[in-house]
């Protein structure tokens, strides 16, 4: 049987072609550990440094910013603790926003039950956050202020650089994290300009392999580890280095154009002004900014989750983040949507490769579909 096409990409994508070649000697000819201090180890260790510093160029720091981790979540579980372990004594305040990721949300539930305190913001119907509402909350003791660079759930790009120059007006100032991970490769990141002092990336959402991520820190801030062990990536996180992911990640990085953004949106647009002839269609989130490959729709009258079982055969797309599945989506109900709206929402995934004829066919399927379920 043919498999559905493809259009969950905020989930995770496949990996590239060119991503795999420059990966594969890492694995049989070139496997040493780049510890070690002999040929084997030095060509592991210079093929992680080229990687480093390409990313760091990326990200506009330093290369011994760069910590490799696990994938997002554990660079945000690095951020968000390793921040409110290192200064305590600047106090235990921590500011976040309500449509967060689990993996920010979860580390700040568990600071909490250690005695720190946080502030959740809510966000604007649009889903972008107010920054007169973020200058509200600071207060002295505030230490950290956690806000994603783009929604996993409606893809809604969060100000990064006006948060970060009011954060740096804030005396005194806090950390700025970011979750990166579905904006990496998509959007500009530059951490000086931006004002950014902590950033969280994955490589699996931009066609890299999955199990690698890093968080990118700026000079001169201190952080707890959250790993010990070996000692690597200099005492912040324990951990023989995966020498072939990390080297498929600052290549999926590399490889990344703008182009395919702007291929991106002009596929959304379509998606969107063909899904439109139905009526009862609702855009999840503001329009702009948003990520090129993102469309998240609410269908009215359409019965509990009825609509994603219909199109299941024809794609392959969630109602919402992967990792929460099952349970209602917090982002879309801090958008202010309905229990009954939330459970007839479709999250549109575009991504690489992808075809009108392509998008046709899903909007055929979900025209059909939302036909025979409305009473
Ligand atoms: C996917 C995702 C994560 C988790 O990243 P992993 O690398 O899979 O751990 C965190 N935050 C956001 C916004 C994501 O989309």
């Amino acid at each position: 049987m043919q498999r559905p096409i493809y259009c969950d990409h905020q989930a995770t994508t496949p990996v590239d072609r060119r991503v795999l070649a420059a990966m594969e000697p890492y694995w049989t000819d070139m496997f040493g550990n780049p510890g070690s201090g002999h040929r084997y180890g030095w060509e592991a260790a210079a093929a992680v440094d080229r990687s480093r510093t390409s990313l760091a160029q990326f990200a506009n720091a330093t290369p011994e910013g760069v910590i490799f981790t696990s994938g997002a979540t554990e660079a945000n579980n690095l951020a968000i603790k390793g921040i409110a372990e290192a200064h305590l004594e600047r106090g235990r305040h921590l500011v976040s926003v309500v449509t967060e990721h689990a993996a920010v949300l979860d580390p700040l539930r568990y600071l909490e039950r250690l005695g720190f305190e946080v502030t959740l913001l809510p966000v604007q119907p649009d889903g972008l956050l107010d920054l007169d509402r973020l200058r509200a909350a600071l207060r002295p003791d505030t230490i950290l202020v956690s806000v994603m660079a783009a929604n996993n759930e409606i893809g809604v790009l969060q100000p990064l650089a006006e948060i970060g120059t009011l954060l740096q007006q804030s005396d005194p100032k806090p950390f700025f994290h970011v979750d990166a991970a579905q904006a990496l490769g998509k959007i500009p990141l530059d951490m000086q300009a931006m004002g950014i002092d902590l950033l969280s990336l994955t490589a699996h959402k931009i066609y890299g392999p999955k199990g690698i991520g890093a968080l990118v820190v700026q000079a001169g801030i201190d952080l707890a580890a959250q790993l010990h062990g070996g000692g690597q990536e200099q005492q912040r996180r324990a951990g023989t280095l995966y020498v072939a992911q990390i080297v498929g990640f600052a290549t999926a990085v590399e490889i990344a154009t703008p182009q395919a953004q702007t291929e991106l949106l002009a596929l959304r647009t379509f998606l969107w002004q063909q899904l439109q002839n139905l009526d009862g269609v609702t855009l999840n989130g503001a329009w702009q900014p948003r990520l090129a490959g993102n469309l998240n729709v609410s269908f009215e009258d359409v019965p509990g989750n009825s609509l994603l079982s219909a199109i299941r055969e024809t794609v392959a797309v969630s109602s919402g983040s992967a990792c929460s599945a099952g349970k209602p989506s917090h982002v879309l109900k801090a958008l202010g949507r309905s229990a009954a709206e939330i459970q007839a929402s479709v999250r549109f995934g575009l991504g690489r490769g992808m075809t009108r004829a392509e998008c046709e066919q899903i909007v055929a399927a979900v025209t059909t579909a939302v036909h025979q379920l409305r009473p």
